[in-house]
């Protein structure tokens, strides 16, 4: 994994958020729409900024955590079916 940047520096949500990471790269349509933030349980919006280097923004907009990763090659397999900006349906 490339290094992820602003991570809450609480030790018990990094492995939740890096979790978040995980499912946001590689995870299906199905499973980032069921994403959470890991320091509130709200709903999170997902920014994919395809490119030379796809970047990808994580944030909730009810705390304000917010991750983002640079760098990835390609854009997530989600992206052709949701889009570029989604938000999360956390227990829907
Ligand atoms: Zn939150």
């Amino acid at each position: 994994m490339k290094n992820p940047q602003n991570i809450p520096e609480e030790a018990e949500n990094k492995a939740a958020w890096l979790q978040v990471l995980r499912t946001v790269q590689t995870g299906s349509a199905e499973e980032v729409l069921r994403l959470k933030c890991a320091t509130c349980g709200s709903s999170l919006q997902i920014v994919c900024t395809p490119g030379k280097r796809t970047s990808l923004a994580i944030r909730c907009a009810a705390c304000s955590s917010a991750i983002a990763l640079d760098g990835e090659s390609e854009a997530p397999p989600w992206v052709e079916s949701l889009g570029a900006t989604i938000s999360t349906r956390p227990g829907a």
